[in-house]
């Protein structure tokens, strides 16, 4: 006979909970949501049961007290009762850390998730995201109309039980007849879902997502995936479908990899590991920096599962796995980094898939371009990371430019050095906000008329890049804006001695030169003294009156452009006015300069010419002045005319 106050006492045990409002609102979604694909639910208890073996096997290397000897996961179906078990001897929960995982959302993508389940209201959401976002446990209530948890944690003598029916409550209460310590997720499951009490479905969904668990897991007394893991088995036995079903597994369902690197040696360390390119950029795509990383395993033993200091910052977009013999299994993460063979390793890594991606762009540059496209934005980060590898990476650069047919659209700057020709000393760039910007720069007038090709950069990071880089191939790489370019000779200079700094040549130009047009010059240089550093003869234009450059070691007017919007009190470098002696204007000028009563005329046209420039280069010049000054010149016209017609 029970005592008396033994009931009420269970009964005061047994607290009731209010899930967190967006959990209430994910379960809403989910138990509306027509998405067919409910096997997915096991996969995520399936993973979480995985995550709670990893998480026992951790703890018992720091503490003597927890055994991991037999860690393994059983699903056992009980059509009988209606009710399917997904079980393991992980690491379990206390009642603090119940409330805590399943009652309050930790994972901040999970209400993206959310709003992405409301926003298709026919319920079409890809619900097989659900694991990304952290959320994964509650995809029980897609099967289950009650979802009991029956955990101990191996920090404690006895157990507990979560139970909920998916409204917008949860309780929980002690449990003394939990003998082991570990997890049980108990499905009820809802009219209709009787399948999953089916031993050869189960069977057959737990080969599909769970063939690379790496726990055994066990289909009652069946043990369901005992394979080999496909890393450690040699490349050429592997079938792409493996592979891909391998991508599917460590990134979700449906996902494709562009390519794969399957790599293994065994000396001067043993290691093996898959690597896989996604097919999209999701950095691109606004995610921010991706979060996950590499799966890391000492032995075949899942060590970590996000490892962010085996490849290389600009080489984050990749996932995969990697497993090595020669590393410790019981260390920090800090001490891992600083291993000798993890360092080694990482260099080899490295090297192979920098290789890889030479491969590629050698033998299929569609192929290479398209990659490039996705991840190039990351990968010529590499260039100031890494500087042992910058060759290569320099190697692997890809850009548009004058001669687009070129390389399948992207060029790279071994090709573009082998259509320069040895003449050119210099790799030329223009930097514009789109590629149309680009081709209406004066700048590029000469490059033009004299058919050499010019990169095109529209992203200012491009920029960045290739001034860390400073020269390809022994060629200085140019901004086309910048006052230290060199053009190769003309071919008719060619032949005979073509320097720069050929006294004969220059006599020669000076003879084409308009007379006055030095004076032009001086009167253009006292006009803006405190605005440009120099004002000069162009060598460049060919069509326009004048340019605006920068002098030498500055940056592209564009880039500073980028650095004034984004630093508030940054200054322009002052620049050079270049002067076209051969259009019609400074021919004009330079006959009238003869009569000094024209002096502040011409220097008002020098004035107004650098403010053309200044447009011109995307540059606002004072908006005041330049109306005053081209209403004087209005003016001047109109009074003109008026003197003609007599008026
Ligand atoms: P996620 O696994 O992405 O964190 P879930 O909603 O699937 O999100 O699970 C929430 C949390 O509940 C997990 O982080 C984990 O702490 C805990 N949990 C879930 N299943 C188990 C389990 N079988 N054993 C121990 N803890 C678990």
């Amino acid at each position: 006979m029970h005592g008396k106050g033994l009931t009420p006492m269970t009964e005061a045990t047994k607290e009731q909970f209010t899930f967190e409002a967006e959990i209430s609102r994910l379960l809403r979604l989910l138990s509306e949501s027509l998405y067919q694909n409910r096997e997915i639910t096991i996969r995520e208890l399936v993973s979480n049961a995985s995550d709670a073996l990893d998480k026992r096997r951790h703890a018992a290397l720091t503490d003597t007290n927890i055994s991991a000897d037999d860690l393994k996961i059983t699903i056992s179906p009980h059509a009988d009762e209606k009710v399917l078990s997904i079980c393991d001897n992980g690491i379990g929960m206390t009642r603090d850390e119940l409330v805590r995982n399943l009652g309050t959302i930790a994972h901040s993508g999970s209400l993206e998730f959310l709003e992405q389940l409301q926003k298709s209201s026919d319920g079409s959401a890809d619900v097989s995201l659900i694991g990304q976002f952290g959320v994964g446990f509650y995809s029980a209530f897609m099967l289950a109309d009650r979802v009991e948890v029956r955990t101990r944690s191996v920090h404690e003598e006895s157990g507990w039980i979560w139970e909920s029916t998916g409204d917008g409550s949860f309780t929980i209460e002690p449990a003394a007849d939990i003998p082991e310590p570990g997890t049980e997720v108990r499905l009820h499951l809802k009219d209709g879902m009787e399948e999953f009490t089916d031993a050869t479905r189960l069977k057959y969904i737990l080969r599909r997502y769970s063939t690379f668990v790496p726990w055994p897991v066990y289909l009652d007394e069946e043990h369901v995936n005992d394979q080999d893991p496909i890393w450690v088995e040699p490349k050429g036995s592997l079938s792409e479908q493996q592979y891909q079903e391998f991508y599917e597994y460590l990134t979700h369902p449906g996902q494709k990899a562009k390519w794969h690197l399957h790599l293994s040696a065994d000396s001067p360390f043993q290691f093996s590991c898959i690597l896989y390119c996604p097919d999209t950029n999701l950095e691109k795509m606004g995610f921010g920096k991706v979060d996950h990383g590499l799966h890391l395993c000492a032995q075949r033993i899942l060590v970590q599962n996000d490892n962010r200091d085996l490849l290389p910052d600009y080489l984050r977009f990749l996932r995969g796995i990697v497993d090595s013999a020669d590393l410790p299994l019981n260390v920090s993460r800090e001490a891992l980094q600083d291993h000798s063979v993890f360092i080694r390793m990482k260099k080899v890594i490295t090297k192979r898939v920098l290789e890889h991606l030479e491969r590629i762009a050698e033998e299929d540059a569609a192929a290479y371009a398209d990659f490039y496209r996705e991840f190039g934005g990351i990968l010529r980060e590499g260039i100031n990371e890494d500087f042992d590898n910058r060759d290569r990476i320099a190697r692997l650069l890809r850009f548009r430019s004058t001669d687009s047919l070129a390389e399948d659209g992207l060029v790279s700057l071994a090709g573009y050095c082998e259509r320069a020709g040895e003449q050119q000393k210099q790799i030329y760039f223009v930097t514009a906000v789109d590629e149309a910007a680009a081709r209406r720069d004066p700048n590029l007038e000469i490059f033009q008329e004299r058919n050499l090709e010019v990169l095109i950069l529209t992203d200012p990071a491009d920029e960045y890049v290739l001034s860390a880089l400073g020269e390809f191939e022994e060629r200085r790489i140019v901004s086309i804006d910048s006052a230290d370019l060199k053009l190769p000779p003309r071919d008719s200079e060619s032949d005979t001695d073509a320097d720069d700094d050929d006294p004969k040549k220059d006599d020669a130009d000076r003879e084409n030169l308009p007379a006055g047009f030095d004076r032009v010059l001086e009167l253009f240089r006292e006009a803006l003294a405190d605005r440009v550093e120099d004002v000069r003869r162009s060598e460049r234009l060919t069509e326009s009156t004048c340019c605006l450059v920068n002098s030498q070691g500055a940056m592209s007017t564009t880039m500073q452009k980028v650095l004034q919007m984004n630093i508030p009190d940054f200054e322009l470098s002052k620049m050079i006015l270049e002067i076209n002696p051969q259009t019609p204007l400074i021919s004009r000028l330079c006959e009238i300069v003869v009569n000094e009563d024209h002096a502040e005329f011409i220097r008002t046209c020098g004035r107004q010419l650098h403010a053309n420039a200044m447009v011109l280069a995307g540059l606002a010049p004072d908006g005041n002045e330049l109306a005053e000054r081209t209403q004087g010149f209005m003016l001047e016209l109109a009074r003109q005319r008026s003197a003609i017609a007599g008026a």
